[in-house]
């Protein structure tokens, strides 16, 4: 058994990833399992830049080979943003619904054709001896001009993937899993680990 710790204290993030790793022979902590960690600071301009910090960090702090994300919505004709900072684009203690707000105001002159969009998931993993790897997944689509649905989360009411006519909020959880960025790094995370830890999957 290999134990791997998320840099992260949200156990919602925690359940996600176990269930796409769905590995037996990798137990995943989270930093609730260390509270003597300090918090990290993503104040990185690249998500890569984000997730390779809370990697090494907690990696170093816990002396154990550690994992973390940093995701986000990147607009084309806003030249990426609001990427990096797309939790707080409509300031520091912005909610999802301000953030939408503010996204949908500065695209409203925008015409469909050009508001496509992609998220972006950055999966970081660190090991003690100093070494580090990262994973990138993406889902294209395009913003909408309302937002439709209550399920998910973030920009997920005004998200449309490509080829679908219902945004992500709109979507079965499943249905958007099945799509995501987050879902297609953790599948390259979970390859690699296959093949380094020479775990066996059971299914
Ligand atoms: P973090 O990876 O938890 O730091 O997420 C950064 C921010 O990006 C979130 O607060 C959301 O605003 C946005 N975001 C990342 N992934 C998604 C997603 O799957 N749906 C909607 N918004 C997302």
């Amino acid at each position: 058994m290999t134990e791997i710790v998320l840099a992260t204290r949200n156990q919602k993030k925690a359940e996600e990833i176990r269930r796409i790793l769905d590995n037996p022979d990798i137990k995943i902590l989270t930093l609730e399992d260390f509270a003597e960690c300090p918090e990290v600071i993503e104040d990185k301009d690249t998500f890569e830049g984000n997730a390779l910090k809370k990697a090494i960090t907690i990696s170093q702090c816990t002396n154990m080979i550690a994992l973390a994300d940093d995701s986000g919505l990147e607009v084309d004709t806003l030249g990426g943003a609001p990427g990096v900072i797309s939790a707080r684009f409509a300031g520091p203690d912005a909610n999802d619904s301000e953030n939408i707000e503010r996204l949908l105001m500065e695209l409203r002159q925008v015409p469909d054709e050009h508001r496509t969009a992609r998220f972006v998931c950055c999966i970081a993993i660190a090991y003690p001896d100093g070494r580090s790897k990262t994973f990138f997944g993406y889902v294209y689509g395009r913003i909408g001009k309302t937002p439709k649905g209550e399920r998910g989360f973030g920009y997920d009411p005004v998200f449309y993937p490509e080829g679908f006519d219902h945004t992500f909020a709109q979507m079965p959880p499943e249905k958007k899993d099945s799509l995501s960025h987050r879902r297609e790094a953790l599948s390259k995370l979970n390859k690699y680990l296959q093949t380094t830890l020479g775990a066996v999957r059971h299914k």
